[in-house]
């Protein structure tokens, strides 16, 4: 094959795992688009298949070793379409292995040298031969300046930070996307400026932990409430910004305030808990208490009337009793979250909750899990029904059938109808709530702004 015949070619990306992958997956998309590739359709369709892998628990792994053992019959067939895999999974130990064992996969690549994909990708089609280069570490570069394809024209991450320092005991992120490490707030803010221009309303700021922005790897001079300040006050400022993910541990008063302060500075914020019992989270590393979480989410909305708070929840740590259970059962119903990510304990080799004594059985864990989504549910639904009749601002992001769906200001998922000429896509609609929903809310549209 020369190097003109990739130039005919089409690609579909599959991204598992948060919000960091689904950015790393537009960088991706980047590359391809500048070398001459199209986006295809779905996996049927594609010459190249690219997974971008999460290894956060084991069934999404699963899913791609399964995912990959099914591409391998596909290829019999069709011997020309290529696969590549990235992301986190390479970054485990032995997992390289299990990757290349499935015998479906041409490429592989990690976390640290994604910005090097194009170059992995012209050598497989070159030499015909497999391709596996997967870094350690970042190597002192960070992939900020490359030019991302975002698929969404009006909603874009922005990362102002990778790795984590922090080594929650269950979590295998510290290891496969390295220390911390902060980009520089003046090529943050050019980044912005270039969405903002380029008619982006919605802007997330992306990293592990927002709130230790500026320290690492070595201090920027400028903290994550000041970086929040001065974006919001960009002149053009963008019309929406928000942030994920916060840890409890560094939510300080100085972000309260900026998140009260500032009009676009969305009315929402993801604040993982991942227990109610203080002794787990001690287990956990976590370094917050239940009573330190709970003063948080009194100041938050002391400060900032009708904030949504969402979080997160893992049910069946190591070691989690009826009684820690009970006091998560607890806390969920005294905090009254707007939504929760509910997960099961997922044992990680490498992390220190894997050699934990104490692992919860699975039949135990998920009758909790399911306890757990009995309590949650119905506070999420409450939740909603509270902004029955009232009017939301939404971005209106896409259509289907004329319903148009989009986040409200305080981040909920909106589907309303919306009469008028003009199409709202692309605006910030006031929408009539008509009907909450446990994971969306109903409304009607009014003229766009
Ligand atoms: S803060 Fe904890 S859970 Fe979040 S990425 Fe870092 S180590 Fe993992």
């Amino acid at each position: 094959m020369t190097a003109e015949s990739i130039y005919q070619k089409t690609y579909f990306i599959t991204t598992f795992g948060c919000q960091m992958n689904a950015h790393d997956s537009e960088k991706l998309a980047g590359i391809l688009n500048g070398m001459g590739y199209r986006p295809a359709e779905d996996e049927h369709a594609a010459d190249l298949v690219v997974y971008n892998t999460c290894c956060i628990r084991e069934n999404a792994e699963n899913r791609v070793l399964g995912n990959l053992g099914y591409l391998k019959h596909i290829k019999k067939k069709h011997p020309n379409k290529l696969v590549a895999v990235g992301g986190c999974m390479p970054q485990q130990d032995g997992a390289a292995k299990r990757l290349a064992a499935t015998g479906a996969v041409d490429i592989l690549f990690g976390t640290f040298n994604l910005h090097r994909f194009g170059e992995l990708l012209e050598r497989r089609v070159v030499t015909g031969e497999t391709v596996s280069e997967v870094w350690e570490k970042p190597n002192g570069l960070d992939d900020g300046y490359m030019n991302a394809f975002r698929e969404n024209p009006y909603r874009s991450g922005v990362n102002i930070m990778y790795g984590c320092d922090n080594f929650c005991s269950y979590c295998v992120v510290p290891k496969v996307r390295g220390r911390e490490r902060s980009r520089r707030p003046e090529d943050i803010i050019a980044e912005i400026e270039t969405l903002v221009s380029g008619g982006v309303k919605d802007i997330t700021l992306l990293g592990q932990n927002v709130n230790s922005y500026g320290q690492k790897p070595e201090p920027t001079g400028v903290d994550f409430p000041s970086l929040l300040n001065l974006v919001a006050r960009l002149e053009p400022a963008p019309k929406r910004l928000r942030f994920m993910t916060s840890h409890p541990k560094d939510l300080s008063p100085a972000l309260i305030r900026t998140i009260a302060e500032n009009d676009n500075v969305c009315k929402h914020i993801h604040l993982p808990v991942q227990s109610g019992s203080s002794r787990v989270l001690e287990l956990m590393n976590r370094k917050y208490t239940r009573e330190g979480y709970m003063s948080l989410i009194t100041a938050l909305r002391e400060a900032i009337p009708g904030i949504a708070i969402t979080t997160d929840i893992i049910i069946g740590f190591p070691g989690e009793t009826e009684e820690d259970f009970a006091d998560t059962l607890r806390l969920v119903r005294e905090a009254r979250f707007n939504g929760a990510f509910t997960f099961l304990y997922s044992k990680r080799s490498g992390t220190k909750a894997a050699e934990m004594p104490g692992q919860v059985p699975k039949d135990i864990a998920n009758e909790r899990f399911q306890r757990l989504l009995d309590a949650v549910n119905p506070i999420v639904l409450e939740r909603g029904k509270e902004q029955e009749n009232r009017t939301l601002h939404v971005l209106a992001e896409k259509e289907e059938d004329g319903v148009f769906t989009g986040r409200a200001d305080n981040n909920a998922l909106v589907h309303f109808k919306c009469g008028g000429q003009e199409s709202p896509l692309g605006k910030i609609v006031p929408v009539k709530i008509t009907q909450a929903k446990t994971f969306f809310l109903l409304g009607e549209g009014e003229a766009a702004q």
